[in-house]
């Protein structure tokens, strides 16, 4: 079962004498279950495919079917609410609340998903135990290391039960242990089943993922570790 169905996806940003080819036409397909690694240099547009997959931002041209359904066409609160019921998202800088607790932050995507606040909480706790988190529902950014706030991230980019988990760079703020040890719970999600893309520039990240693709000048450069029939033609 295909998780993304990409179909020559172009992305040009600017208007008249100043535009910029960012995607010069991307075909994809990952499967459910799937660990993909994004490599490239900077500026080679992964930042933008990230943006078109996790329906952050539109294409300029292309079709896009995202756990089977096309998504290409959708705008505004259409593309918002597939947004929030379709992806995951984790960063670089983690991105939580500061001033709100581990639990409230992995609970706000629920709030925008209208669940109600007993069921909130109970899925919010699941969420942080599933990232090893249980003891620190109540703590707060500030009072928690980086590697347990990526780990509140993650947590809030699953809470949802999105079809695809996105992730940014996850390790970039990290030291090379703690690192390893988040790079393991990717490998534990990936276990139960958890579709993962990940950009990275760091060899032993991306070495982590059961295929890697490289992007240069907006184009597959590189596939490597596809499994056959996956093409997209
Ligand atoms: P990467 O993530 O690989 O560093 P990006 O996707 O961020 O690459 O950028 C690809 C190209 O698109 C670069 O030339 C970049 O300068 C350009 N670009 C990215 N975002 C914008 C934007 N919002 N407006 C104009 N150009 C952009
Ligand atoms: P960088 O890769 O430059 O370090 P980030 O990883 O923080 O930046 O963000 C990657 C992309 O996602 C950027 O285009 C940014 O605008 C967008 N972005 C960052 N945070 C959020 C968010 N919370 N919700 C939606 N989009 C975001």
């Amino acid at each position: 079962r295909a998780v993304i169905e990409a179909r020559d996806l172009t992305k040009v940003y600017g208007r008249g004498e100043n535009t910029v080819e960012a995607l010069a036409g991307v075909s994809l397909a990952v499967e459910a279950g799937e660990w993909v690694s994004l490599i490239g240099p900077s500026g080679s547009g992964k930042s933008t495919l990230m943006n078109l997959l996790g329906l952050l931002d539109r294409p300029t041209g292309g079709s896009y079917n995202l756990g089977g359904r096309e998504v290409s066409g959708l705008r505004g609160g259409e593309l918002s609410r597939a947004r929030r019921d379709l992806v995951g998202f984790v960063f670089q800088s983690y991105n939580l609340l500061p001033g709100e607790t581990a639990l409230a932050n992995v609970e706000l995507p629920m709030v925008y998903a209208d669940v109600g606040r007993k069921e909130r909480r109970r899925r919010a706790t699941e969420a942080l135990e599933r990232v090893g988190l249980s003891g620190r529902l109540k703590h707060k950014p500030t009072e928690l290391s980086g590697g347990q706030m990526q780990r509140v991230a993650i947590a809030r980019a699953l809470v949802n039960g999105p079809s695809l988990l996105l992730a940014d760079e996850p390790t970039g703020n990290l030291d090379s242990k703690t690192s390893e040890e988040i790079m393991s719970l990717f490998g534990e999600l990936h276990d139960s089943g958890v579709t993962i893309m990940v950009v990275t520039h760091e060899a032993e990240v991306a070495e982590r993922g059961d295929r890697t693709i490289e992007i240069r000048d907006g184009r597959i450069f590189g596939d490597e570790g596809r499994s056959p029939g996956r093409d997209v033609e």
